[in-house]
């Protein structure tokens, strides 16, 4: 192969891999804590205790080491792994042949009324989730296995994967098991779904292996339980599992935290717990919504005579959510009972 090939086949390879690092790397074997973008002894030229850091700040795998400066997601993995820039590629390459450019579920964005037909058949495809399936065995993989799972989540047992190439239509290419939840808005109406793609008990690797099913849902949540006086939110679907396991509370997940500062509650509700993310290491996005939602919360709760209370919990650690924190636990746990 020429020089000018070569360097066309890095730059492709380089395209393809923009804004998806961070899978890439967890994929090809790149610890989590350094994708958790924490502070850490520098990988690349093994040295410090806290000089090195994975932002992914241009979305090419960017870190900084105070020593050995910048550097992008190829040479982070060759530090790591301890390979040359060509297994590296072919590394990514082989990656980025298996995962769809654009994933898409659906061909076209379609009418309300379609789309709320299609949202109603997939779910009815899928079965309510019960020890031993998919979705189970990907959750007790979390240390968040239930006996009896909210009926907000299903298990579709072969949901289509799609795949558009360039501008055409999307085409499906594979099918895997996924984690459905159903988002409802305000008035109780179920308005899309949320699925989480599932391989071999794991989440699917792939950038877009969770999403919901079509926009449109501000302010909707999966209600993993029904509210009292009291009520838990957070932002992810995990997290609200964790949180339930943890407190006992009927808990929404609002899915991201733009939603979350929006989400409906009910006037009934009046104790509020808020299960932010930290994203310390990051611009703060967690703790903005979650804070936010607090002071829209108290507006809203103190129209009327029972005032409300409203409590934000953050994570100690910068980079952590519940789901988190809840697994460290049950891996403490289990090495005492051990
Ligand atoms: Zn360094």
């Amino acid at each position: 192969m020429h020089d000018h090939e070569y360097a066309a086949r890095v730059e492709a390879v380089k395209q393809r891999a923009y804004g998806r690092w961070t899978e890439i790397l967890a994929n090809l074997g790149v610890d989590e804590r350094i994708l958790k973008r924490r502070p850490l002894p520098c990988p690349v030229c093994s040295s410090g205790v806290d000089r090195f850091q994975y932002t992914d700040r241009f979305g090419q795998g960017n870190y900084h080491c105070r020593k050995c400066g910048p550097g992008g997601g190829f040479k982070l993995l060759q530090a790591v792994r301890g390979i040359d820039f060509n297994t590296a590629l072919c590394d990514v390459e082989r990656m980025l042949g298996v995962l769809p450019a654009v994933p898409a579920l659906i061909d076209s964005t379609p009418t309300p009324d379609r789309m709320k037909k299609l949202v109603q058949h997939i779910w009815d495809e899928a079965r309510p989730v019960v020890p031993g399936d998919d979705v189970d065995r990907y959750l007790k993989g979390r240390g968040l296995a239930l006996q009896n799972y909210p009926n907000a989540l299903r298990c579709h047992p072969a949901l289509g994967y799609f795949q558009r190439e360039g501008v055409g239509k999307a085409k499906k290419v594979a099918e895997y098991p996924a984690m459905l939840a159903r988002v409802r808005a305000a008035n109780g109406d179920a308005v899309t779904l949320h699925r989480t793609y599932l391989h071999e008990g794991r989440k699917l690797m792939a950038p877009d292996a969770k999403k919901v099913l079509c926009a449109g849902f501000s302010g909707a949540a999966v209600r993993l339980g029904e509210p009292g006086d009291e009520l838990a939110l957070c932002e992810g679907i995990e997290t609200g599992l964790a949180v339930m396991l943890a407190t006992g509370k009927p808990v929404w997940s609002a899915l991201s935290a733009g939603n979350l500062e929006k989400v409906v509650v009910p006037d009934a509700v009046k104790q509020i717990c808020i299960y932010a993310d930290n994203d310390a290491d990051g611009d703060f996005t967690g703790q903005a919504s979650a804070f936010s939602l607090a002071r829209r919360l108290m507006r809203e709760g103190n129209k009327d005579a029972a005032a409300r209370s409203v409590r934000v919990f953050l994570p100690r650690n910068p980079g952590a959510d519940w789901a988190d924190v809840w697994q460290q636990r049950q891996a403490v746990a289990l090495r005492h009972a051990a």
